[in-house]
């Protein structure tokens, strides 16, 4: 691998199957200098910003190359500060809760689950609730703060790649929108591989490249944003789980709930509907379920 700053690295090879025989397919539409901890909040509206990206021929996998280091990454999620995810937990906590019922589905009875990217704890919380012993790690301060305030959860603070962790402890491990936006997928999910019991199930979330949603929004398509450095297909997201030594045992996609607010919000036509606080508080109240089916959702147990 070639240095080209400090804050970015040229792969030479796929982060997901190693492979050499990679090629540029897109040129960026971000630039260096501007990229900030802003533009990588999960509510981030600025859509169809992308990195250079490069695409593996063997795996179908495309990354961001050159793409931000590890620890300018780390650094950035560490001062992300975004209160309006939390407007949503009502939507996001449904969005989870089939994730919960399928882990109970693939191996019934509960135990210790670990959720990697946990943001405010919204998904543990609710894993709580079903009866989980819930654990997981975050690099926001501020999301790790509001999960301790608003839900009374310990979550731990810092990379999942670098901190220790009991083996063959977990019966659960979760990554929900997460692998995307780390440099090394790969060894994330060797590590969940290492902390899963025998019948462990993993759950991975991630948005398809190769959905419906991203072939008809073209560049437009709200997973291009600068937080995202990796995109998937189910092709190479199995090829990812199945070298880190997993079998894949279920594939969905996954079905976005949220108020009218924030669909109108991230919509700016329509914006102008937001303007009257009756109004505003009254798409607030209102779930919409959207089956765009743009994320792959799968589940993984151990080989
Ligand atoms: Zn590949």
């Amino acid at each position: 691998m070639k240095k080209d700053t400090p804050l970015f690295w040229t792969r030479t090879e796929c982060p997901v199957c190693s492979s050499s025989n990679i090629k540029i397919i897109r040129q960026r539409n971000i630039s260096y200098k501007e990229f900030n901890h802003d533009q990588i909040k999960i509510t981030d509206k600025d859509y169809g910003k992308i990195w250079d990206l490069s695409r593996c021929s063997d795996c179908t996998h495309v990354f961001a190359n050159p793409c931000p280091t590890a620890d300018y990454i780390r650094r950035l999620y560490a001062q992300i500060k975004d209160p309006s995810y939390e407007e949503e937990a009502g939507g996001r906590e449904k969005n989870f809760l089939p994730i919960l019922w399928n882990i109970n589905k693939i191996h019934p009875g509960k135990g210790n689950i670990f959720d990697v990217g946990a943001a405010t704890g919204i998904f543990l919380n609710s894993a709580r609730k079903y009866r989980w012993r819930p654990d997981g790690i975050e690099a926001s301060s501020w999301a790790v703060g509001t999960a301790q305030k608003k839900y009374n959860l310990k979550i731990r603070e810092g990379a999942f790649e670098s901190i220790p962790l009991k083996e063959k402890y977990y019966q659960s491990v979760t990554m929900i929108d997460f692998i995307e936006h780390i440099p090394y997928p790969y060894q994330a999910v060797l590590k969940a591989h290492e902390i899963l019991t025998r019948a462990g199930v993993l759950c991975l979330v991630t948005p398809n490249l190769h959905s419906l949603a991203a072939k008809i929004s073209g560049g437009r398509w709200w997973h291009f944003r600068p937080a995202h450095i990796h995109y998937f297909t189910k092709t190479s997201l199995r090829r990812l789980l199945e070298r880190a030594g997993f079998k894949v045992i279920k594939t969905r996609n996954y079905t976005w709930t949220f108020s009218a607010h924030y669909l109108i919000s991230r919509l700016a036509f329509l914006d102008f509907l937001l303007k009257s606080n009756f109004l505003s508080s009254f798409f607030r109240k209102i779930p919409i379920k959207l089956a765009l089916g743009d994320s792959i959702e799968i589940y993984a147990q151990k080989k």
